[in-house]
């Protein structure tokens, strides 16, 4: 088959602030991409608008390129069921409750819509094309406002029965701890994700510790995860501390996971992995330092290599997969 009649799908990744999407062959190479701010707060119709017509936007450069699109995959955060296409509660999309969102798109479009969970979608996306190349097991945590997971064993995705499989942020790592987002007390997201270590952080400063990071809070500068690493650096004692703890966390959460699943690799991603050595390296120290011999080789730990392209990359990868 010539380039110039190869099927492409266009992946869509739909995000509380942006919506991102592109042209993506079965072997996940991007042909080109187009992005839109989500404009969430404007309500669910206008962010269809918006999806639909960046849709077109991309079928018009493939139909020009005379290539043929196969369908288009959609990554939505949250809640939602594969089988009846369907939004249910995604947590960044206020009004968002039971959309039917398969069906609307493709009224709209007229193409295939396939339907998947982003951190699923971004896993995929990983495993194909970007950290997960070269092995057959792969966890990935998705390191953000929450900790989201994705899971692939023996080259597929996993689901569970009822699509909910990969909630690896609302394992529980410490009984009757910090309430979760979620309902549950003591989840690894209520410890370890972006925002639980900028709280962390915040609280030890409010209560009266010192740092270097006080200053940033009463210049009214927003506490991040990126300042706790530059300020763990330049020797922060209490920004070190709060770092270290969130790396202790997470690799926890990956020695849970490695007793029950065994992987080859586990992948850190979102915006928290752009710290990459910084945080690569201190969990795989804990892991060694906290993990039982039970756990055999422990799994290499490895930084996303794609970013905040995983997701779109995967959700047209996930056209091209077996149902
Ligand atoms: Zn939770």
């Amino acid at each position: 088959m010539s380039d110039q009649t190869q099927k492409v799908a266009i992946g869509l990744d739909i995000g509380g602030t942006a919506l991102k999407a592109g042209l993506v062959t079965s072997d996940g190479v991007v042909i080109t991409t187009s992005s839109l701010e989500t404009q969430a707060t404007a309500g669910v119709e206008h962010v269809l608008q918006r999806i639909i017509g960046l849709i077109q936007e991309l079928a018009a450069q493939a139909q020009g390129d005379g290539r043929s699109v196969e369908a288009v995959g959609v990554g939505v955060p949250g809640t939602l069921s594969r089988s009846c296409g369907m939004v249910i509660a995604p947590p960044n999309l206020p009004g968002w409750r039971n959309v039917p969102i398969v069906k609307r798109l493709s009224e709209a479009t007229g193409f295939r819509i396939t339907l998947d969970n982003d951190a699923n979608n971004a896993a995929l996306g990983e495993f194909r094309c970007g950290a997960g190349r070269g092995v057959k097991n792969l966890v990935m945590l998705t390191l953000g406002t929450g900790i989201g997971g994705g899971m692939i064993f023996n080259g597929r995705l996993w689901r569970g029965a009822y699509e909910n499989a990969g909630e690896i942020g609302h394992t529980i790592i410490y009984v009757g701890g910090r309430t979760c987002g979620c309902g549950q007390q003591g989840c690894l997201e209520a410890y370890a994700s972006a925002t639980a270590t900028v709280a962390r952080a915040a609280e030890r400063i409010e209560s009266g510790e010192a740092s270097t990071l006080r200053e940033l809070l009463e210049r009214g500068d927003a506490l991040t995860t990126k300042r706790i690493v530059e300020h763990a650096a330049a020797g922060d004692i209490l920004a070190q501390e709060v770092w270290e703890e969130t790396c202790r966390y997470l690799a926890v959460g990956c020695i849970n996971i490695q007793h029950i699943v065994n992987a080859e690799r586990i992948v850190l991603a979102g915006g928290m992995s752009a710290a990459g050595e910084a945080l690569r390296r201190p969990v795989v120290e804990a892991i060694e330092r906290l993990g039982s011999r039970m756990l055999g080789d422990p799994p290499e730990i490895r930084i996303a290599e794609l970013g905040n392209d995983a997701g779109f990359i995967g959700s047209g990868l996930s056209v091209f997969e077996p149902v």
